[in-house]
């Protein structure tokens, strides 16, 4: 089969298209074949490099995608050749304490798709059963690429740790990434109003009518100041902050008493100084996420399935481009989620 794969972290041209033998279902586990993937920030460490972190190299990479099951593993059977599916990206040993309590994400042996082991970005990948989410008749195979990830790291992050509640009042910064797209929908989902930040007028536009009230370009405007008067002087409830260094600080003089900063991530830094007399004298919470049980993950699919929650795809790109594909991502111009065609014989 064709994969993509990493043997030395680097640019674009570390992504190699090779044969690889093809791989075979263990126990417990299901091969599919992948019609669709979605890239994801992720994408981009994993073919960077982090420093002080190691990757298994050579790797394919790919957290997100969708396919149809190929061959199901001893004990899978209930997973039918030609069942369409999506597949939740983290899996974990499943029999730990925090497995057990459906804190999968918290696992010590937590891994994802695409970073820990191979992922999706190769005509066959093998996952476990328990991460497959079929798809509905009605629902596109390319649109069930393109949520895993970020709509499971953006539910975590507002419901489960920031406890969203209607009338809140929520920033999210950088409107256009994966992430921010789904904490936009998942916020109104949740009765709150939001409003976001974004690098450029078309991305704030683009904002808006993913269902912000307000948005703010932070290049011409000064979104401490924006937020300051969108809230009535009182402050923000939540502040969805993945960018880090650039932003955080500020957000915790931007926050109302009682308010909530929650980061997936750190795009600028993760070095920074933050002021911790208004941590505690507005008894602040400075919250950290990392995607997700399994059992949030089955709860957002049913949701983007029936429509309450919409995925928005920026583009779409055949596979051989791959390269124009990261390098998309890296320019920071695309709005939602960019796509992989793997097998461009399959809708
Ligand atoms: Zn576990």
């Amino acid at each position: 089969m064709r994969a993509l794969r990493i043997h030395e972290h680097g640019d674009t041209r570390v992504l190699c298209l090779e044969d690889l033998p093809l791989p075979q279902a263990g126990p417990g586990q299901v091969r599919i074949k992948v019609v669709w993937a979605a890239l994801n920030h992720l994408d981009l460490w994993v073919r960077c490099g982090v420093p002080g972190h190691r990757f298994p190299l050579p790797l394919t990479p790919g957290c997100d995608f969708s396919g149809v099951v190929d061959q199901p593993g001893v004990g899978a059977e209930q997973w039918t050749a030609g069942t369409r599916v999506t597949v939740a990206p983290g899996f974990s040993c499943g029999g730990c304490r925090a497995c057990g309590s459906g804190q999968h994400n918290l696992c010590r042996r937590y891994g994802i798709y695409g970073e820990t082991c191979d992922g999706g970005n190769a005509e066959y990948a093998v996952v476990d059963a328990a991460n497959l989410i079929e798809v509905p008749a009605a629902f596109t195979l390319e649109s069930a690429a393109a949520f895993p990830l970020t709509y499971l790291t953006a539910w975590h992050m507002l419901v489960t740790r920031c406890a969203v509640r209607p009338g809140d009042r929520v920033l999210v910064h950088a409107a256009g990434s994966g992430v921010s797209v789904a904490a936009v929908q998942i916020a109104r989902l949740h009765g709150a109003e939001v409003m976001v930040t974004a690098g450029s007028d078309a991305k704030v536009a683009m904002g808006l009518d993913n269902g912000a009230a307000l948005g703010v370009n932070y290049r011409d405007q000064d979104w401490t100041e924006a937020a300051r008067d969108w809230s009535g002087r009182a402050g923000l409830d939540i502040i969805v902050d993945h960018v880090g260094a650039d932003t955080l600080p500020q957000g915790v003089w931007a926050l109302a008493k009682g308010g909530r900063i929650v980061t997936c991530g750190v795009t600028s830094g993760a070095q920074m100084e933050i002021p911790f007399a208004p941590v505690f004298f507005k008894s602040l919470s400075i919250l950290g996420s990392t995607m997700g049980g399994l059992g949030e993950m089955k709860h957002v699919s049913e949701l983007v399935f029936s429509g309450k929650l919409s995925p928005v795809i920026d583009s779409r790109f055949p596979w051989a481009e791959v390269a124009d594909a990261h390098r998309r991502m890296e320019e920071r111009s695309s709005f939602g989620k960019i796509l992989l065609q793997i097998d461009p014989s399959q809708a």
